[in-house]
């Protein structure tokens, strides 16, 4: 039944037409490692507790330093969790879609928003002891 010639290379992962072909479209995108995908996760659900805090405060999002362009960047919550839902399906980070015009007094540093949560979790959990 087989009378073509087999093709040496074919199905080999070492065949040099395939390693071309890899070389396109996909050579930018390199999956998150298992570690990487944990941080973005992680930094999603601090979001939403950050977000619940601090926009009753009238925070509407947080500053990050871009490590690009040396410049801050302000994000919007619901820019901040698309673009850390887009690196984790795509692997790519998007950070250079900041909110247009913003108001700097209503952006804080993840660092500000991580210190903002535990004196409130401080707060709660000392109200349960005797505190005066
Ligand atoms: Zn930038």
């Amino acid at each position: 039944m087989q009378d073509e010639p087999i093709d040496p290379f074919n199905g080999d992962p070492t065949d040099p037409a395939a390693e071309l072909e890899d070389l396109g479209d996909d050579a930018e995108t390199e999956p998150l490692t298992d570690a990487e995908r944990q941080d973005v996760l992680e930094d999603l659900s601090d979001l939403e507790i950050y977000q619940a805090l601090l926009s009753p405060t009238g925070i509407r999002g947080l500053v990050i330093e871009c490590e690009d362009c040396h410049e801050p960047h302000y994000f919007d919550w619901d820019l901040l969790r698309g673009n850390l839902r887009h690196l984790l399906s795509s692997g790519r980070p998007r950070v250079h879609e900041p909110a247009y015009d913003p108001d700097p007094d209503h952006y804080v540093t993840w660092e500000y928003a991580r210190g903002y949560a535990d004196g409130v979790h401080d707060t709660l959990t000392e109200g349960t002891d005797d505190a005066e």
